[in-house]
């Protein structure tokens, strides 16, 4: 049988309120644990979309959404990283870098390639589905 999930309301700590449920034995930790976060929005904010000028070229990423909000913020500063060296590098006619990054959205992929050179980076890619 279900049990009951009761709904409560809790202040993030960016100030904004968030509408939850959890069952009674998970209530406490879990309402801590909410408040001790930024709500979805702010989050997907900070690791969320973005967007990039580069020598004039305007490049919009998608947030990348696999992963802790550690993992997620370190991945998109890697990011930010290959994207500013590959368009920096970049010539007209090539391949643009931001095509193959966009479905990269897993922050583990970043992190377990921060240490291959950007120009590399391409092959690496597995190809999209
Ligand atoms: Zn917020």
């Amino acid at each position: 049988m279900a049990r009951y999930e009761y709904p409560f309301t809790i202040i993030h700590r960016c100030g904004h309120p968030g509408s939850y449920k959890a069952t009674q034995d998970l209530l406490l930790g879990y309402k801590e644990r909410l408040r001790a976060r930024d709500c979805d929005e702010c989050r997907n904010a900070k690791g969320g979309q973005e967007t990039l000028t580069i020598d004039g070229q305007e490049c919009v990423l998608p947030a990348i959404t696999i992963g802790s909000d550690a993992q997620i913020a370190w991945a998109v500063k890697i990011r930010r990283k290959v994207l500013t060296v590959l368009l920096k590098n970049h010539h007209q006619g090539e391949p643009n870098p931001v095509d193959w990054m966009r479905n990269l959205t897993s922050a583990k992929w970043w992190i377990d390639h921060r240490d291959v050179p950007p120009a590399a980076l391409a092959p690496a890619v597995p190809k999209a589905a």
